[in-house]
């Protein structure tokens, strides 16, 4: 672990990210790529020490409520915040001062904090987006070794739904050759009408390598499934975006699968969703920001 002294911890669109680099190891991890500068090991988790006494002035100071969203670049409830308690406690404070927030994770963990969700919810929007890649254990261990493996995922899902948050689950991502095929995707879509999912997010069936992710991937898809290298190579090539081949009919069966569950799959409507502030006790919704 590295401390670190931060400047802000909210982006201009008001995202945080109290850690940089991720423990999960998954093999499609994007944040490993070299276009988001991160220093160090990636497994050596950076962490912003007074992550909360920024978030504190920057809510203190804002002239109008907005969602903050957390997670895009590592997940925040990796096995290093059990024990810092940095999510826990920014929660606290966007609880507080009364603000909505937005969590993408791959973790159960999330429940722990059940009691600030609740009540965030209560005043203004939560919702958390879960990150599924596949529908069983085995292959989610596979895909993602020390990340809580599906089964926890979808219990983490039930609890928040329980409780009458909103939730996401986030269709990320299906990888050619692995687990781009019918049975793994309609398992995933069953777990989303199961826990009552309010969307399912996928935009493309496939994966996109770019600098440093690239070499990370295939480094570890000849360890973990070495007969599937000659076959990326033939197809791909040096290719950044690894779209699967069976992309459109797989969109397709998520669209018909989502029409008639009622579940919300249209990207640009869930992002506008994911990003809008609701003030419940004005019972209306005043701002959208994280245009
Ligand atoms: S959870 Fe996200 S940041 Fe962490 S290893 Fe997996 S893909 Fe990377």
């Amino acid at each position: 672990m590295r401390e670190k002294e931060a400047k802000t911890v909210l982006s201009p669109q008001n995202g945080m990210n109290i850690y940089r680099g991720c423990t999960f190891g998954c093999l499609h991890c994007d944040p490993r790529a070299k276009c988001y500068r991160n220093t160090g090991e990636f497994e050596d988790i950076e962490v912003k020490v007074n992550a909360v006494e920024l978030l504190e002035k920057s809510l203190r100071s804002k002239r109008r409520h907005c969602m903050i969203g957390v997670g895009s670049m590592s997940d925040p409830y990796q096995p290093i915040e059990e024990d810092l308690k940095l999510m826990r406690k920014s929660l606290e404070l966007i609880n507080y001062y009364g603000y909505g927030v937005c969590i993408e994770t791959r973790s159960d963990l999330v429940c722990r904090d059940i009691d600030y969700l609740s009540n965030i919810n209560e005043k203004a929007k939560c919702v958390i987006v879960m990150a599924i890649c596949a529908a069983d254990d085995e292959l989610s261990a596979r895909l993602e070794p020390n990340a809580p493996v599906t089964s926890k995922r979808v219990a983490a899902l039930k609890m928040l739904s329980k409780a009458g948050i909103q939730t996401v689950v986030e269709i990320s991502p299906l990888l050619p050759f692995i687990n781009d095929n019918e049975d793994n995707l309609r398992g995933i879509l069953e777990i989303a009408a199961e826990t009552n999912a309010y969307g399912v997010l996928c935009e493309k069936i496939g994966i996109i390598v770019k600098n440093g992710s690239r070499e990370w991937f295939y480094e570890n898809l000849e360890k973990t499934f070495p007969e599937l290298l000659e076959e990326y190579r033939r197809v791909y090539g040096e290719d950044q975006d690894l779209i699967s081949q069976g992309n459109e009919w797989l969109m397709r069966i998520l669209r018909d699968f989502c029409k008639e569950h009622k579940i919300i799959c249209d990207a640009e409507r869930l992002n506008t969703y994911l990003r809008g502030f609701e003030d419940k006790l004005a019972g209306e919704q005043i701002s959208l920001m994280l245009a």
